[in-house]
């Protein structure tokens, strides 16, 4: 049987030759030191786990889970928003659970677009937002992310013609892979061009809680009007080391929350609720845990700074989320950079057009390993070089 074309037209998996060449290494017994993957390399904190144990013993969570998420859950999550951000949200209408924020931000598009419709995609970016366009059948106008312009898409460079078709617009901050950030101000342009345009903007705030120097990272939804215009993904993953937990939400906008709600009752049947459990355990328990991750990350990137400015890459240091993105230096493709360091210092780094064409040039750095193994993995690439 053939596949659709929508199938047939996904990216080739770029990180394959790279994965050939780690397999290689490993059979050979050597130790490779991994600053590719974005996944938290920390245990779930404990309260969360007890949460679930408790949850998960209680018949009345062993029942299909509502498809939008307990209204116990949303209110949390509501009451969440009103905490960090003095967010008002109606945690019946503006908040709906999540299998993660991924399978939200993949399906947002199948709810909204029809063949041939338009978003506006960052480039470089987390790959969901361009593929899940391309999966219902739209297509991607990219937004570049430039150093220039502190990897924030330039508005007035989106041509009238396309931000008029365009439906959804995907901006991400703190930015995978870029490590910037973007202020409220920002926030704020984004909310007058959506409105002149008529386009659902889809803040990406996965990494909203880790931040560094005492940065706070603001919410889209603080901008003036953005919940007319826009939603927001979140997600327990970063925050509380829940990646295989699968558990995340939507908030802003009632009829997204609405439309998408629709999309899901017919496709899924919504969060384990023992999982809503523990995920209202994260929110509302100790935040301590969280203090700790924040400081842990910045010593890991205060390590790799240090490390790195030895070699002469040229970076900005990051103020959010646990990402460095670098400039290959002269010579190199990005890929043929990551397979040179791999090859013969054994670390993990990944190349920028993994993330889209304007991430060529580039590479990502994950701050997912213990502080001495990225000065390790620095000094092997200081003794190489
Ligand atoms: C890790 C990550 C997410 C979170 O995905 P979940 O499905 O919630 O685990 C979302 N967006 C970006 C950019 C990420 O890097």
């Amino acid at each position: 049987m053939k596949e659709s074309t929508a199938m047939q037209n996904l990216p080739p998996y770029l990180f394959a030759r790279i994965e050939k060449k780690i397999e290689a290494a490993r059979q050979q017994g050597l130790d490779v030191i991994n600053l590719g993957i974005g996944d938290p390399d920390q245990p779930t904190p404990e309260h969360i786990i007890a949460a679930l144990t408790r949850a998960v013993h209680d018949p009345a969570n062993h029942q299909y889970p509502s498809s939008v998420g307990l209204l116990r859950y949303r209110e949390t999550v509501a009451s969440w928003y009103q905490g960090r951000f003095g967010v008002e949200l109606d945690p019946g209408t503006q908040v709906i659970s999540l299998l993660g924020s991924k399978e939200g931000i993949a399906h947002i598009s199948m709810a909204y677009l029809d063949a041939g419709d338009v978003n506006l995609v960052p480039d470089p970016g987390y790959p969901v937002y361009g593929i899940g366009t391309q999966l219902a059948g739209g297509t991607s106008y990219l937004m570049p992310l430039k150093e220039e312009n502190g990897y924030l898409p330039v508005l007035e460079d989106i041509p009238a013609q396309i931000a008029q078709q365009a439906k959804l617009m995907f901006i991400n901050y703190p930015n995978n892979p870029t490590g910037a950030v973007a202020d409220l101000d920002y926030f704020q342009q984004v909310v007058e061009f959506a409105r002149s345009y008529d386009i659902l903007v889809c803040h990406d705030a996965a990494y909203s809680e880790l931040a560094y120097d005492g940065y706070q990272s603001p919410s889209f939804l603080q901008a003036p009007g953005a919940a007319k215009v826009g939603v927001e993904f979140h997600s327990l993953s970063k925050t509380y080391n829940m990646t295989g937990w699968r558990i995340g939400w939507m908030a802003g906008n009632r009829e997204a929350v609405e439309v998408l709600g629709r999309f899901k009752s017919n496709v899924d049947s919504g969060v384990f609720q023992a999982v809503q459990y523990a995920g209202i355990a994260a929110l509302e328990g100790s935040q301590d845990g969280v203090a700790d991750l924040q400081k842990m990350y910045q010593e890991r990137r205060d390590a790799a700074v240090e490390g790195m400015r030895q070699l002469n890459w040229s970076f900005q240091s990051p103020r959010g989320g646990f990402y460095i993105w670098v400039k290959v230096p002269s010579g190199f493709t990005s890929t043929e950079y990551c397979e040179m360091i791999l090859e013969k210092a054994q670390v993990i780094i990944t190349p920028g057009n993994g993330y889209g064409q304007y991430g060529e040039g580039y590479f990502r750095i994950a701050l997912t390993v213990d502080a001495s193994r990225i000065t390790e993995a620095l000094q092997r690439i200081k003794e190489l070089l």
